[in-house]
């Protein structure tokens, strides 16, 4: 099965998205559990949680990824940044536990100028906090562009993180592939695929890799700037990204678009993908 999504507005609510997904020809879709700017949580409405959950069953949907706000910064060993990321992590989570195999999806942050070594440590700490041994949610470190100091900029940096997380813990820990951000991070996926998914396993284990953020790139590879283009119109071009989708490292993973559309550009980018995907 092919599992392809975009990024969705929550503003309407959990059940909204779940409709203007399959309106647009998805499976799936992701979200940001929160203002991704700003502060203040409401918790969302259980029973609307409930109706989201019974559409996906209905319509054989992949379980959606939450994407946590960027405010937060896992790195950060300021008191203030600090107690407001484990909260909100902590509360992102206890929502997500009503949804059966949901993802959440996080920036492992910025070090600052405290280094990368540190940066990783503390990481690593805010998961041991944040998570439960029984917990159902899935936590995926997204792998990021290299913009500033931020980290998770290469497959070490996100190895480093997962191997500072408490191995009773660590099941629930996974990764989220984003192809504008590792290609930006100087790893050409879309061109030598094979030899990247290959390190990726040799450095993280490809079993750890649970979800794909599909973006074209602004940049050419390396350039660690993090600007999204629409599918085939950037660096990674359609060939590539046809490459990335029927990958046997990939196939089976849920895909969701993060590009610089509205529905009707997101409708016809996952048509232009159903086209491309071999083997359906
Ligand atoms: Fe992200
Ligand atoms: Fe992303
Ligand atoms: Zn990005």
């Amino acid at each position: 099965m092919f599992y392809i999504g975009c990024h969705l507005s929550v503003s309407d609510g959990y059940a909204a998205m779940g409709k203007t997904a399959l309106s647009i020809g998805a499976n799936t879709f992701q979200y940001f559990t929160r203002n991704p700017r700003g502060r203040g949580f409401k918790r969302p409405d259980a029973e609307d949680i409930a109706a989201l959950t019974a559409f996906m069953q209905e319509h054989n949907f992949a379980p959606p990824l939450a994407h946590a706000p960027y405010t937060l910064n896992p790195a950060s060993e300021v008191d203030r940044i600090r107690d407001y990321t484990r909260e909100a992590m902590a509360e992102d989570i206890s929502v997500l536990e009503e949804i059966p195999g949901a993802l959440y999806n996080f920036h492992p942050g910025a070090h600052v100028g405290i280094g990368v070594q540190a940066g990783i440590a503390n990481v690593a700490q805010t998961l041991n906090i944040v998570m439960k041994e029984d917990q159902r949610t899935t936590l995926l470190i997204e792998t990021m562009a290299g913009k500033g100091t931020e980290l998770g900029r290469n497959f070490e940096e996100v190895r480093g993180i997962i191997d500072g997380v408490d191995p009773a813990l660590r099941s629930h820990v996974g990764v989220c592939l984003d192809t504008c951000h590792i290609s930006d991070g100087g790893y050409d996926i879309a061109g030598e695929t094979d030899a990247v998914l290959e390190e990726f396993d040799r450095i993280i284990g490809i079993d750890r890799l649970r979800a794909v953020h599909l973006n074209d790139s602004k940049n050419p590879v390396g350039a660690a700037k993090d600007r999204h283009e629409k599918i085939g119109e950037g660096f990674l071009g359609l060939a590539g990204i046809t490459k990335i989708i029927n990958h046997p490292m990939l196939r089976d993973l849920p895909f969701y678009l993060e590009t610089p559309n509205e529905l009707d550009g997101y409708a016809q980018e996952i048509a232009l993908l159903r086209s491309q995907r071999t083997g359906e």
